[in-house]
């Protein structure tokens, strides 16, 4: 859609780590508000294009505009364009010595982009919207799985985040608590949020994604709607993968 933004504008993007080519030649953009989800068998690379796009890795070449700031250009602030993007990880990454509160106020308060008290009663907002209100003293220890994993997500929306990445986030799960985390997300993707999310959670990508891209081998074997792509698929690569996760 030309009159949304282009929130993340990828081009010819390689990464290598020594002599491994892990992304070989990625070009993707998305738009304000759309919901991609990645694809792929574990190697494929993933992960370290999620990681690429927030420069967590450094680009090899190629060219990554996050909301128009060139990530891969030496000069631009990074740290100022990652507090617009919000990372959610497989497994969950809360800091086990603090309450659930204190994990979601921790980068805020310490960024000067809210004092104390604007940042709890925002955390307070967004726990009761993730199904957590009561669990704000809690530490992550007297969690469940799920439960760690909504405070992870609720955790970087506090940052207020234009832009959400999701590595696998069900993956550590047990099978009961993959569905609660799945429901914040897609209620994420209702709002309108931005977001690329690697998963195997077909079902999801079938009902929320705008978007499937099919990865392997660090390149962009198809990509399509979802009934393109995971009802449709046209390259044997991608009609194999969904054999073995369907
Ligand atoms: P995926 O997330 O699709 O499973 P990854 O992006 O994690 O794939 O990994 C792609 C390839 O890059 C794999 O072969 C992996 O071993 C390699 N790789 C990933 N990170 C590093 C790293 N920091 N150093 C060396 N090799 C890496
Ligand atoms: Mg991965």
């Amino acid at each position: 859609m030309e009159d949304k933004q282009c929130k993340i504008h990828v081009t010819n993007l390689k990464k290598n780590f020594g002599k491994l080519e892990v992304l070989k030649d990625i070009s993707v953009d998305v738009q304000e508000g759309e919901v991609v989800v990645l694809l792929g068998p574990s190697g494929s690379g993933k992960s370290t294009l999620l990681r690429c796009l927030n420069q967590l890795e450094t680009a090899t070449s190629g060219k990554i505009i996050i909301d128009g700031h060139d990530v891969t250009d030496k000069h631009t602030d990074i740290n100022k364009v990652r507090e617009n993007i919000g990372m959610v990880f497989q497994h969950f990454n809360l800091f086990n010595h603090l309450t659930v509160l204190d994990n979601m106020t921790l980068a805020p308060v310490h960024l000067k982009l809210m004092n104390k008290e604007e940042a709890r009663t925002e955390a307070l907002r967004l726990l009761e919207r993730v199904g957590l209100a009561d669990k704000a003293d809690a530490f992550p220890s007297q969690l469940s799985g799920g439960q760690k994993q909504r405070v992870a997500i609720a955790r970087a929306l506090e940052m207020k985040p234009d832009i959400m990445l999701f590595d696998e986030p069900t993956s550590a799960l047990d099978p009961e608590m993959v569905g609660e985390v799945l429901a914040v997300m897609k209620e994420l993707a209702r709002d309108g949020m931005t977001m690329v999310v690697v998963t195997h959670e077909i079902g999801f990508a079938r009902e929320v994604a705008d978007r499937v891209i099919f990865m392997e081998g660090g390149y962009i074997v198809e990509q399509g709607t979802p009934e393109e792509v995971i009802n449709n698929p046209k390259e044997p690569r991608t009609i194999d993968f969904l054999s073995k996760v369907l």
